[in-house]
């Protein structure tokens, strides 16, 4: 495949790990992306620019289930997988299933690690989470953010759903940038779709999505801190409902710039 000059080449790809100009081909990407208004093209663009290994970590939510529909369709190569936190809601879990059986491709799974969870729980209680922003966000960080952390180790790209009208905290996401913190390209390759060209998307493909969408939960979080939304509300309202807007995110995308440090 010939290749737009524009994008920096990845140095000769003969092992592992892989050199390449990650800033640069961030800077490309993003104007190459903007200027693809296919998603599948704009996967295909990422897989063919970015050497070494490429993940896309799924919260099996609308987005990233358009976005893996075209992943699955091109059968592109890239290290599909999502966090099980342990409190999933139970029509989570029947998306994920009847996701693979959709695409016949299976998603990894990753799981917080037991006896940090247990130590948790301990100190905090079943539902801590709802006492302090601080246990809360030491619950994120142990079911997600760690786990997260852990499954990109060693990748190269990082691809997710984010859009930017799913909320003000997101208005200026970019389609690539580089993670200086974390040693990688991160990828919002449907950044600049709509909520109506995402549905269209779904309809379109017949791709499956969560039964809550269609039940007032526009995001989908763990089932103790997600609620359907009101009319008129933001899309992210029903996230921790019981904290103030500000800074209503998990971690998984302001994450702290050391691995170990509290989200
Ligand atoms: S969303 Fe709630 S249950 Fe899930 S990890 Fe965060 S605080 Fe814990």
């Amino acid at each position: 495949m010939t290749r737009p000059s524009a994008i920096p080449q990845p140095a000769a790809a003969a092992s592992q790990p892989f050199s390449f100009d990650g800033p640069a081909v961030a800077a490309a990407l993003d104007v190459a992306l903007a200027a693809e208004p296919c998603l599948g093209a704009r996967l295909r663009s990422i897989a063919n620019h970015i050497p070494g290994r490429v993940a896309f970590s799924t919260s099996l939510g609308i987005e990233d289930q358009a976005v893996f529909a075209a992943i699955a369709t091109a059968d592109l190569p890239f290290d599909v997988f999502t966090l099980d936190t342990g409190r999933h809601f139970p029509e989570t879990l029947e998306t994920l299933e009847a996701t693979e059986a959709r695409y016949g491709r299976r998603i990894r799974i990753t799981f917080p690690v037991a006896a940090e969870v247990e130590a948790l729980v301990a100190r905090d209680g079943i539902m801590g989470f709802r006492n302090a922003i601080e246990n809360r966000k030491a619950c994120c960080d142990i079911r997600k953010v760690r786990p997260l952390n852990t499954a990109l180790a060693g990748a190269n790209g990082w691809i997710t759903g984010l859009r930017r009208d799913q909320s003000a905290g997101r208005a200026h996401v970019p389609f690539a940038e580089w993670d200086a913190a974390q040693g990688l390209i991160k990828l919002n390759p449907i950044a600049d779709w709509s909520l109506a060209t995402l549905e269209a998307y779904i309809k379109d493909n017949a791709v499956p999505i969560n039964a809550l969408h269609r039940q007032g939960f526009p995001s989908i979080g763990c089932q103790p801190c997600t609620r359907a939304i009101r009319p008129g509300e933001d899309i992210r309202a029903g996230r921790w409902w019981w904290e103030n807007e500000d800074g209503k995110e998990c971690g998984l995308h302001n994450r702290p710039k050391h691995k170990d440090a509290d989200a």
